[in-house]
């Protein structure tokens, strides 16, 4: 289970069939299945440029997935609950999870979350790395942490039992978001700041408090938030995080086809399995690789969904 890819822009701007088998970029259908991807997050994300439409954008984006499923119902399926991913793995499908990066989505209208809902979605970020009309983010910090709409987005997603992402919040957001949400959340794509500082990354308190509140923290693959290009580095960041928060709470949030180059020894998705002989080699236990490939993440939705 990955919490985060970035193809879905890639399906909504006709760049590349994804179908397909190629080397482009990070992913694809077919590698999805290579890697041993049962289920993906796919990031509805809208660009700050956008998000005076971001309404508009989301629904492009929408648009374009229910097109993708209903031309490949054999290869991949949306899902809102646990059960859902765990029949369609059983079956070889993708399970895949619609997830708004980006609040700005909501055009400012609280309304539109549910019209999101409607359509499946059933995860979101308030922000991208830019601030906007809910709250900050965490490369533009004005200081001000959640908005009063920001709140109110928040408690209308915890009464629709939608995951709340708290990937890309400056930290005076993370913290609010905390104070008034109850029960697990997750950062779907975002690394220890003790190994890599950036503002992307989280501190112990933050990671210590995210396994508190029984969340998970999905490592993003991103040489930037690793501390460069070598699947070792993803590696630290496992060990680190799992020491921290205990391996119940780590997961995975790859950020393919979300970033530029390539990692060595994961150079794309169908290489997952690196991973796995990477955690083996470094001394977790089967069940341990297990949660942390998808079994934590499972338990958070399973939670939070109801299902
Ligand atoms: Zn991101």
């Amino acid at each position: 289970m990955d919490l985060h890819n970035d193809l879905m822009l890639e399906v909504q701007a006709a760049k590349r069939d994804i179908t397909i088998r190629s080397s482009a970029g990070h992913a694809d259908l077919p590698r999805l299945r290579e890697g041993g991807v049962d289920g993906q997050c796919f990031a509805l994300f809208v660009h700050p440029k956008e998000a005076d439409r971001g309404f508009a954008r989301v629904t492009e984006l929408l648009d374009a997935f229910d097109r993708l499923a209903a031309a490949n119902d054999a290869v991949l399926g949306r899902v809102t609950s646990v059960a859902e991913i765990e029949r369609l793995q059983q079956a070889g499908r993708l399970a895949v999870v619609l997830a708004i990066e980006n609040g700005s989505a909501l055009g400012g209208d609280l309304y539109h979350l549910d019209a999101v809902y409607e359509r499946g979605v059933r995860m979101m970020s308030l922000t991208w790395n830019n601030s906007n009309g809910l709250a900050d983010g965490a490369m533009e910090s004005r200081h001000g942490g959640l908005t009063p709409l920001g709140r109110r987005v928040l408690n209308r997603m915890q009464d629709l039992a939608m995951v709340v992402d708290v990937s890309h919040l400056s930290e005076k957001s993370f913290w609010d978001t905390l104070a008034v949400t109850q029960g697990p959340i997750v950062a779907t794509h975002s690394n220890a700041a003790a190994l890599t500082p950036h503002p992307r990354n989280l501190n112990d308190e933050q990671l210590r408090v995210m396994a508190r509140r029984g969340g998970v923290v999905g490592v993003n693959f991103y040489p930037t938030f690793t501390g460069g290009p070598a699947l070792s580095r993803i590696l630290d960041h496992v060990a680190y995080m799992s020491k921290v928060m205990g391996p119940d709470h780590v997961a995975l949030g790859s950020d393919f086809d979300g970033f530029d180059g390539r990692v060595s020894d994961l150079e794309d998705v169908a290489r997952l399995p690196n991973l796995t002989a990477g955690l083996l080699a470094r001394g977790f236990d089967a069940r341990t690789v297990t949660q942390i490939l998808g079994g934590n993440a499972l338990r958070v939705f399973r939670e939070v969904w109801g299902r």
